[in-house]
């Protein structure tokens, strides 16, 4: 929802429900107050949106954080996700949502976000005498995918356990936690299916063929875990950064016939759903609201992308620096 105000020139996302929200929540934390009070902004100097407070940060490459305020970049990351779910029907009161949670920053806010958005709907239903507005539910699901990078089980268990004190973490109501082996989409034996999987993977001679390989199993899980324990939407914590990677490197292996419906807010081409609320954020926002918000992520037991998702992923990074994030935009 675009700010009202013909004075507004932030291309903001907030309202003044919000705006009132961010007052009252005024509970910046101090390495948030360091970064204010020692910017000095040399242009205008003052954030675009409440033309009150020091933006984040200096740059000049055009981000949120050179443009807006602590409360109001969180503000308007909120209202990015907002924007993105109400103006899709992506989550209706009757639905229930399974969140992929793969502990790093993006999927980190997603969770957040869904998290608040339940909260308050809860709060509302609370406090209707008649109730007759259900409340959507939330679970979230974590992809074990130890046993294709053979790691030690001490690290395994400390991922495992990081991720549930996340989840146990999060303000009640609580939240169904899964954690999905990425062997059971072949069975519920973890042995008989940890053999094929690594039969199929060894199959796969390039490296690039193997990662998305692994990217497709891995959304199989997920798809059959929210199958088997009634969720009716899977929520992915996709940015424009990655999406920016997704659309080069589909181009270059010839993928572009499904290219438009890979990137859209809801695909319903698969048996659950799949929406990414967060396609219009950058991934150094989201990274800098897990910082500054004090959001936990977890390390991830993975191998370096390699091969061509290796190739664009570092020329993406790149072009980034070189000409600033909002680039990602406009591929
Ligand atoms: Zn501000």
């Amino acid at each position: 929802m675009a700010c009202s105000a013909s004075a507004c020139q932030s291309n903001c996302y907030k309202t003044q429900q919000e705006e009132e929200a961010v007052k009252a929540n005024n509970n910046t934390n101090s390495f948030a107050a360091n970064i204010s009070s020692s910017n000095n902004n040399s242009n205008s100097g003052l954030c675009l949106k409440c033309k009150a407070n020091q933006p984040i940060s200096s740059n000049s490459d055009g981000g949120d954080d050179a443009r807006f305020c602590i409360d109001c970049f969180r503000g308007n990351l909120f209202g990015k996700f907002r924007f993105a779910v109400t103006s899709n029907a992506m989550i209706a009161p009757t639905d229930n949502v399974l969140v992929a949670f793969s502990g790093g920053p993006s999927s980190r806010v997603a969770l957040q976000f869904v998290h608040e958005m339940h909260s308050k709907a809860q709060k509302n239903f609370d406090a209707c005498r008649d109730r007759s507005l259900p409340v959507f539910g939330v679970g979230v699901a974590f992809v074990d995918e130890s046993s294709v990078y053979s790691a030690p089980s001490n690290e395994t268990d400390k991922v495992i356990g990081d991720v549930r004190l996340i989840v146990e973490n999060l303000a009640p109501p609580s939240k169904e936690l899964y954690i999905v082996p990425i062997e059971s989409v072949y069975s519920s034996d973890s042995g008989d299916g940890r053999e094929r999987l690594k039969k199929l993977l060894d199959a796969v001679g390039d490296a690039t063929g193997r990662e998305d390989l692994l990217l497709h199993l891995r959304m199989l899980a997920l798809q059959k875990v929210a199958s088997q324990n009634g969720y009716n939407r899977l929520l992915l914590g996709s940015c424009v950064s990655r999406i920016a990677c997704h659309v080069i490197s589909a181009t270059v292996k010839g993928q572009g016939y499904s290219l438009p419906a890979d990137v859209q807010y809801v695909d319903a081409r698969w048996e659950i759903p799949v929406v990414l609320p967060l396609r219009d954020c950058l991934a150094k926002e989201l990274t800098m609201l897990c910082r500054l918000d004090g959001l936990k992520t977890v390390e991830l037991i993975r191998s370096p992308c390699t091969g061509i998702n290796g190739l664009v992923s570092s020329f993406v990074t790149l072009l980034q620096v070189q000409s600033g994030p909002s680039f990602s935009y406009h591929l």
